[in-house]
């Protein structure tokens, strides 16, 4: 494949699909190549305080633009909590979720556009033009299908209050997304996978946020049935997550927390899958015999994404893999 023309599409979850973004961009860019679009989980969306969030899209919004808060991971650089303690006064929305101010502008604006009738593609192209982002955003799809896990003690809650609130610690059995079985991709995503050159699977958590993009009814066939390659990139190095808690997802549905393990979850596109190449860590390359027994390419490659230049020199593996 020749870099320098090549359309690239990345499916992506919030705070490693992002930097994997980033890299996307940034090795584009040196390559001369057009900018990649990069699908983004929804699944993660929420309702609170009568404001819609998109916690994954805002994590690429903010990250391609620069606004974000990288050290604590989540939200806008410098940002205050004002109205939030309003909120908490009133009782109003979750004690244990923040929303900042200038992210509670995000949310408001979003709404606001939801209301008059906007579709949340719209909304994204909207948001994604206030920053020079160098990446095309879409939404995997335009109907609500916000994650939930069912426990095994029989409740339910959002993925939210799972993950923010109790931190993944209470046992899950299941993660669904009711309404998926009638949603669409949002438009452009199946032929933006038709027309690409190369697919990306990002280093997301995936179960919460590649799984609901897989999850888009016609996704996983658009997937199959492109003449792009199609790679993933390992969210486990080392047997461990790089960060966050995706290993508990990973046990809830039987998958072992190991790059080979997920890579075999994904599957080989020969074999009804989604995978013709996987990008494993050197620390895992003891497995890349494995991997390519499931008719997957192993490729061994610095996975550790600490700053722009490992992200862009994995993208660029990643791309010429
Ligand atoms: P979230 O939506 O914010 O949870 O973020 P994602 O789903 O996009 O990504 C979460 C996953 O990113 C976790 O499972 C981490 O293991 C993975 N991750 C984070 N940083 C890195 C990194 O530097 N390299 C790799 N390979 N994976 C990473
Ligand atoms: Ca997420």
């Amino acid at each position: 494949m020749d870099t320098a023309s090549a359309r690239v599409v990345v499916l992506a979850g919030g705070v490693g699909g992002s930097k994997f973004t980033l890299g996307v961009r940034e090795a584009l860019r040196r390559a001369g190549a057009p900018a990649a679009t990069v699908v983004v989980n929804t699944g993660d969306d929420l309702w609170l305080s009568g404001v819609r969030l998109q916690p994954d899209i805002d994590s690429v919004l903010y990250a391609l633009s620069g606004v974000n808060d990288s050290v604590r991971g989540w939200g806008r650089t410098g940002d205050t909590e004002r109205v939030n303690a309003e909120l908490q006064a009133w009782g109003a929305g979750w004690p244990w979720f923040t929303l900042g101010d200038l992210d509670l502008g995000t949310h408001l604006a979003r709404t606001g556009w939801l209301r008059d009738g906007l579709t949340v593609t719209q909304v994204v192209e909207r948001l994604s033009q206030r920053w020079n982002l160098g990446v095309r955003m879409l939404p995997m799809t335009d109907t609500e299908v916000d994650t939930h896990v069912l426990l095994q003690d029989g409740r339910r809650m959002h993925f939210q209050e799972w993950w923010t609130r109790h931190r993944a610690t209470l046992a899950p059995a299941e993660f669904e997304n009711p309404g998926m079985a009638e949603a669409l991709p949002a438009p452009g995503v199946v032929e933006a996978i038709a027309d690409a050159d190369v697919v990306l699977i990002a280093p997301s958590n995936p179960v919460v946020s590649i799984g609901p993009i897989l999850a888009v009814p016609g996704i996983r066939a658009a997937l199959r049935a492109t003449a792009a390659p199609v790679g993933g990139v390992s969210p486990i190095i080392g047997g461990k997550v790089v960060r966050g808690m995706a290993d508990v997802c990973l046990t809830a549905i039987g998958v072992e927390t190991s790059a080979a393990a997920v890579a075999a979850h994904y599957g080989a596109r020969s074999g009804g899958g989604v995978l013709d190449a996987w990008l494993m860590a050197e620390e895992d390359a003891d497995a890349a015999a494995a991997v390519d027994g499931l008719g997957i390419r192993a490729v061994v490659a610095p996975l550790w994404m600490r700053d722009l230049e490992h992200s862009a020199a994995l993208a660029d593996a990643a791309l010429r893999a």
